[in-house]
């Protein structure tokens, strides 16, 4: 088998979605990643030549900083930046601009889903709805806090699938901003459990949410919490989920989310003092390590989130296209666990 074939299959196993569309995404990207090596090699000398600027000068907090962290990040972050990931397409902090898109399209008659293949094609438009401050609103924090809620046991295009339908359900029902408190508290258990059957574990968010929805209006005034401690006594809601949504409802940053992925991928760069699989105690252990780099405590999620679902995934790492893979006189780390039996197969032509 060609080694092009080769990485599609490895691509299909690797992937979290099931669309046509994400796979030919990620086919895309792979190859992106993997021209992009031999094209922008003067270019990223100048890169890793700022990276190391960043590693200095940074106090003496930064000694508890394992001294693989920076480069390897900011070469992660190089990759990503030529890769489109499923959670910069339809993750949770995405969905009130799909959300608000749709809005718009009832508006104009138009009451078609937008199904995940036909994201690509609004990107701009989303971008422009993203960047306007204005849209953000006590509407956008909810359907924000929903999402976030469904998200868990949740797979990223069930939880978008969901979302869109419930929002289009209202929007039907003649609920202007669609998805909101109101209509939540003015439909039954028995009705919202029915429509989000999908997720996981949808009876109990079902319950969850009419609850969350009757203290939102009661106490909050038909809006979200504006700190992590409030938000995290709701019910479903903890750290990982809170503090996306401070950072995505009220531009706050005050810790680090920390999902599957991240715990994964920390623990295998040896990134933490000690092996941790408890995704609060990474998130703690982060934040202290961090410290002095607050700037990366909202970007460092996205970053490796999508660098697990693509490249360094739980079922098929792709350490062949991997630029963490080898060092060479433009890369000098290297990750500790390569897969070098594949590395082997592919060197040999094998499939
Ligand atoms: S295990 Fe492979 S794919 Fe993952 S970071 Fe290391 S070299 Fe890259």
């Amino acid at each position: 088998m060609s080694q092009s074939k080769y990485f599609k299959n490895k691509i299909k196993l690797s992937n979290n979605l099931s669309t046509t569309t994400v796979t030919k995404v990620k086919s895309e990207n792979t190859e992106v990643l993997d021209q992009s090596k031999t094209q922008s090699r003067t270019k990223r000398v100048r890169k890793l030549q700022h990276i190391k600027l960043e590693t200095t000068d940074d106090g003496d907090d930064d000694s508890i900083i394992p001294d693989n962290f920076f480069p390897m990040y900011n070469k992660i972050k190089e990759m990503r930046k030529l890769i489109t990931t499923p959670v910069d397409l339809i993750g949770c902090v995405k969905i009130p601009a799909l959300l608000f898109l749709i809005t718009k399209r009832f508006q104009n008659g138009i009451t078609d889903e937008i199904s995940i293949d036909q994201i690509p094609n609004h990107l701009e438009e989303l971008k422009l709805i993203e960047n306007n401050k204005l849209n953000i609103d006590k509407f956008w924090r909810f359907q924000l806090l929903v999402t976030l809620l469904f998200s868990s046991q949740t797979k990223d295009e069930i939880n978008y699938q969901v979302m869109q339908n419930l929002h289009l359900n209202y929007l039907i029902k003649g609920y202007k901003n669609g998805l909101c408190i109101e209509s939540i508290l003015n439909t039954s258990y028995n009705e919202l459990d029915q429509m989000i059957f999908k997720i996981g574990f949808h009876s109990r968010k079902a319950n969850y949410l009419i609850e969350t929805s009757k203290i939102l209006h009661e106490n909050f005034n038909d809006d979200i919490p504006n700190n992590i401690n409030d938000l995290i006594n709701l019910k479903g809601i903890g750290y990982k989920m809170g503090h996306l949504i401070l950072q995505g409802a009220w531009n706050e940053t005050v810790g680090i989310s920390v999902d599957t992925h991240m715990v994964r991928l920390c623990n295998m760069f040896n990134w933490l003092p000690k092996n941790e699989k408890n995704p609060d105690n990474v998130r703690k252990l982060l934040e202290i390590m961090l410290i002095n780099h607050k700037d990366l405590w909202m970007e460092i999620n996205p970053v490796l989130v999508g660098f697990g679902q693509t490249v360094c995934t739980p079922i098929g790492r792709r350490c062949d296209l991997c630029w963490l893979s080898k060092i060479d006189e433009f890369n000098d780390v290297k990750c500790p666990v390569i897969d070098k039996k594949l590395l082997l197969r592919i060197n040999r032509g094998e499939n």
